[in-house]
């Protein structure tokens, strides 16, 4: 028998005495044994499909009981059939690893897909009538109004799959075919938190490290929505977190609760936005700050302040690579000396995913492929390169899990007299690829020519 803790006796006994055997114990860390509770769990339960098969041959009680309480999903067997399939699908989400799961109508079914690194993926079809019954149980769950269907409602919920705990963010609006659901799911314990896991190749990293432990400054990091900006700002401040230093963030919203770092979330309905709690913040005396977002000049504005009188600010863009994250600001209306004064760095990245080392195999790409990489054979080097496949160990997708590329800009001198006297993305790239910056796409080759994705996947996520 596997136990984390050798010390609590009466498991163990009990099982001896019950099984009228000698009992030998082994020692493992609790996370293997939940991991491992979670596989023969999810191996021996019925899947949503077999329950929806269930309940369609049945088709009766579904509305019994959406009211009751959320228990561990482990021990909700004997719950109502909506209860249940709305649990099964929220289980099969966790174990599969998705980040969102959408219920919408279609014609004559419900839709049920989820995403799963950044794709998503057809899951469920049970008939439309169910929909407003799926709908119902999720509203609970999210502490809704079950009879407002007129008007957008969000709301979250969390629950737990053995001690695992997730959090659940609700969104429902009306559209004229009914309501449409999507729940975005985060599983608060499985957060990347250490630079060193996101992918940045060791060059980066090391200068990546050197620019968020200075003292004052600007930090952006820039990407499209779902593209990791977030977790490098928390992995860049779980590095910098100790006791000796006050770190506050505003965002929208709290993804991660980081212990000891005071987070604020904004709160538009009462009217805390980003600049006014920005403001607060800088009464707290911190020293460093992480601002969720920039998206005006009121904003850009304090953030440019608290960088001037000695605060380092972690912020996020929405930029297609880090040249254009400057002059963004300037088309803001911030003056070009104050962001060369100010911003120190910007990192533009991308989430890849990961090939499956089970069933990824070496392939010759396409010269067209190729060509759109601004490559030829000769180019990659005899460097073996791999396609996705798929099988049981992937759901069939080919991949699994997700890594980032990156681009870091260091606004050196030439970069900031650059920025003053035209402040121009193309010219900046221009004057940062004289430096040496490494582009998204030549990142992201470099982990084609390393095995770890497909050129597929990094020109799918470079073409912007
Ligand atoms: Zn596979």
């Amino acid at each position: 028998m596997a136990v984390s803790d050798p010390l609590a006796l009466e498991p163990t006994d009990e099982l001896a005495f019950t099984l009228h055997k000698r009992v030998e114990v082994v020692v493992a860390p609790e996370e293997e044994i939940l991991n491992s509770l979670n596989i023969i769990f999810s191996e021996s339960m019925d899947t949503a499909d077999d329950l929806l098969t269930e309940m369609v041959a049945e088709d009766e009680g579904l509305l019994d009981n959406v009211l009751e309480a959320i228990p561990d999903l482990i021990d909700s067997d004997d719950a109502a059939p909506v209860i249940k399939l709305v649990n099964r699908i929220l289980f099969q989400a966790v174990s599969d690893q998705a980040s969102d799961v959408h219920i919408e109508p279609g014609p004559g079914v419900v839709n049920i897909r989820v995403r799963i690194d950044g794709i998503l993926y057809d899951r469920l079809a049970p008939p439309r009538h169910y929909l407003p019954f799926l709908a119902s149980r999720i509203k609970v769950m999210a502490d809704l109004d079950i009879a407002e269907k007129r008007l957008p409602q969000d709301g979250r919920f969390n629950f737990t799959v053995a001690e695992r705990k997730i959090d659940v963010r609700v969104s429902v609006i009306p559209t004229s075919e009914g309501e449409r659901l999507v729940l975005r799911l985060l599983d608060k314990g499985s957060a990347h938190l250490r630079l060193k896991d996101l992918g940045l190749d060791r060059d980066n990293l090391d200068r990546f490290v050197r620019l968020i432990t200075k003292p004052h400054g600007i930090i952006l990091s820039t990407g499209p929505t779902g593209s990791g900006k977030t977790t490098t700002l928390y992995a860049a401040l779980s590095r910098l977190n100790s006791k000796e230093s006050n770190i506050i963030t505003i965002e929208d919203p709290v993804e991660y609760n980081l212990p000891g770092v005071g987070q604020i979330q904004v709160n538009s309905k009462i009217g805390l936005d980003f600049a006014r709690g920005l403001r607060s913040v800088l009464r707290h005396d911190p020293d460093i700050i992480m601002i969720g977002e920039i998206r005006d000049m009121e904003t850009s504005e304090i953030a440019i302040q608290a960088a001037l009188t000695g605060h380092l600010v972690f912020s996020t863009l929405h930029t297609n690579d880090a040249p254009s994250a400057v002059t963004r600001l300037v088309d803001m209306g911030i003056e070009p000396y104050l962001v060369s004064s100010t911003v120190t760095g910007v990192l533009a990245q991308r989430l890849v995913r990961i090939l499956c080392p089970r069933c990824k195999e070496p392939h010759q790409p396409a010269p067209e492929t190729l060509s759109r990489a601004g490559l030829d054979q000769t180019s990659l080097n005899g460097a073996r390169v791999f396609r996705a496949r798929g099988c049981s160990h992937c759901l069939q997708t080919g991949y699994r899990g997700r890594t980032g590329i990156y681009e870091l800009m260091l606004l050196d001198d030439t970069i900031q007299q650059t920025l003053i006297h035209s402040p121009e993305a193309n010219a900046i790239r221009d004057a940062a690829l004289k430096a040496g910056m490494k582009t998204l796409l030549s990142d992201g080759l470099e982990k084609v020519r390393d095995g770890i994705t497909s050129l597929e996947e990094v020109l799918r996520v470079t073409s912007a």
